[in-house]
């Protein structure tokens, strides 16, 4: 039972009672404080809003609420139905729309929802606009628009297709060299809207396409969280199938990971990689990651001649670094590409579109492809700290003994050394210290990681 209510939306398991889930009455609170927040932001102005919603069991329950709500607070909706993150983010931009709402708990398992929301250009809310919202929820202002003014719904279920239509008209994607290359690849879709989107797009492209769990029913058939120990039955089909490759996303399809034509994972820090790489062979400029993502980023970006930064983690983050420095393509070493010369958000489709394009254009194997990237292994761990810790005062001490190195502290604390990093982050619920490292060998990362647990333990002995 979770209710958890941040500036980027609220988050939460359906059922049990009001408060302490994503209940009707919690998510008809956090409409009408989105629609009071847009209604602020343009005075006396008729407001549009996109609604999209991915395939779990509980969306259409949500979306009736929330379209619902809308309409009584005299907001017209714009409701695309069954719809990828990425989609919803578009669509508020082509309908010239005033906000979106994506209703998706992303890689959360069944029992969870969400009320993900965006600006007006497609965007997630920036933290000013988000702690208004919640600020909107908590005043319970729940008045709404007289008989007159009630909103109407504008139904329009086809905007996957143009979705995909901007994708293939990207200039760095090559429909015709996908197509010339007959790839065969298998698309685990976890029984969500990616299941219909993906290989749709892949057809479109002249690719052969092996579907598992692609019906958008709801029923994840694995754990939806795109990481290796999920992901065990498309790395044997991929295999079996003599694919050429496998392509996997999360249930709203802004993250993508990747398999090789062995069946072995080419690794989600590496998706980025690859397409950054692609991209940047074209386009030459500068790349932006979140701080817990591969160091093969910098690396090549560096080889093509660009720079790169690391932004605090968190998608608005990324993309608020990556306009103030203009790069031509960022995102998360969790799969999530972001290329603004489609938009600012992250992207699956998107990311697939590219990385065919490159693998087509270079000729090379997935296993070939991977095998030209540095080698990095992350290692993530945790230490669990009791109450009384001041987990501040630990990473403020651990910063200071590591003043000779490069140190950030805009999310955590980040050290990098020569050969790899370590980032630890504190958790906002718990009295825990995330530790990420990596290094060119998982032994290393680990040992690295070891290393900074014992000296939290010193710190803590001391005290
Ligand atoms: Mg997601």
């Amino acid at each position: 039972m979770t209710l958890i209510k941040s500036i980027s939306g609220i988050r939460g398991t359906i059922g049990g009672g009001v408060g302490d889930n994503l209940t009707p009455i919690d998510t008809v609170k956090f409409t009408t404080a989105f629609a009071k927040l847009l209604a602020e932001y343009n005075p006396g102005k008729r407001l549009r809003v996109v609604v999209g919603r991915d395939a779990r069991l509980s969306g259409e329950m949500v979306e009736n609420l929330v379209v619902g709500t809308l309409l009584g607070c005299g907001v017209d909706v714009i409701n695309v139905g069954l719809c990828t993150t990425p989609g919803v983010e578009v669509a508020v931009v082509a309908k010239g729309a005033d906000g979106g709402i994506i209703l998706t708990a992303s890689h959360n398992p069944k029992q969870w929802n969400a009320l993900k929301l965006l600006g007006s250009a497609g965007e997630f809310l920036s933290d000013a606009e988000g702690k208004r919202v919640l600020a909107l929820a908590e005043s319970n202002d729940l008045t709404y628009a007289p008989i007159d003014e009630i909103g109407v719904v504008e139904e329009c279920s086809d905007f996957n297709d143009e979705h995909i239509d901007k994708v293939l008209a990207l200039d760095l994607v090559d429909v015709e060299a996908v197509h010339k290359a007959g790839f065969k690849v298998v698309v685990d879709a976890v029984n969500s809207v990616g299941g219909v989107v993906i290989p749709r797009l892949l057809e479109r492209m002249g690719v052969e396409v092996v579907k598992i769990n692609c019906e958008p029913t709801g029923q994840f058939a694995h754990n939806p969280e795109p990481i290796p120990e999920n992901l065990t039955e498309i790395s044997e089909v991929v295999h079996a199938e003599g694919a050429d490759l496998g392509v996997v996303v999360d249930p709203d399809v802004d993250r993508l990971a990747l398999v090789q034509e062995t069946g072995e994972m080419f690794g989600e820090e590496y998706t980025l990689v690859a397409v950054a790489d692609y991209v940047l062979s074209h386009t030459p400029g500068s790349t932006v990651s979140n701080l817990s993502s591969s160091r093969a980023l910098r690396d090549v970006t560096v080889a093509r001649g660009g720079s790169y930064e690391a932004a605090a983690v968190g998608e608005v983050n990324v993309v608020t670094k990556m306009k103030a420095t203009g790069a031509v393509i960022g995102g998360e070493g969790n799969g999530g590409v972001i290329y603004p010369a489609s938009h600012y958000g992250r992207d699956a489709l998107v990311g697939v579109a590219l990385l065919l394009t490159h693998l087509a254009k270079s000729g090379k194997k997935m296993s070939e492809l991977r095998a030209e990237y540095p080698e990095y292994y992350i290692s993530k761990n945790k230490i669990e700290l009791t109450p009384e810790i001041d987990v501040d005062k630990v990473l403020w001490e651990i910063l200071n003994r590591y003043t000779d190195y490069n140190v950030t502290d805009i999310d955590g604390v980040k050290v990098d050394f020569e050969d790899g990093w370590v980032h630890l982050r504190k958790s906002n619920t718990e009295p825990i210290i995330r530790i990420y490292s990596e290094a060119h060998t998982l032994e290393d990362a680990n040992k690295m990681a070891q290393g900074i647990i014992n000296e939290i333990k010193d710190i803590c002995n001391l005290w």
